[in-house]
């Protein structure tokens, strides 16, 4: 009498897809239109500043770091206008 072993192997129908990236977020990628790069940072894009190694999760963050720490500064001048305010030059 022989004993019948039988194996079914059940075939898993649905295995878990790996779906990367379905969506539609900007890769990271040079932008000539704009002052800054975009980079992921996990899920997350960052907007990366090209003059130093600020960045942030912010667009407008970012614009505004660029224009207080990269914008020309005006220079004072050491006159005075007729308002008594110090004249600036701006370049
Ligand atoms: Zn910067």
């Amino acid at each position: 009498m022989a004993q019948r072993k039988t194996t079914k192997a059940k075939a898993r129908a649905k295995a878990p897809a790996k779906a990367p990236a379905a969506k539609a977020a900007p890769a990271a990628a040079p932008r000539p239109d704009k002052p800054y790069d975009l980079k992921q940072w996990g899920r997350y894009t960052l907007y990366q500043c090209r003059l130093c190694p600020f960045n942030s999760l912010h667009e407008r963050v970012l614009l505004n770091h660029i224009i207080q720490r990269h914008a020309p500064q005006p220079q004072p001048t050491g006159l005075f206008g007729a308002d008594g305010k110090p004249l600036v030059k701006e370049d």
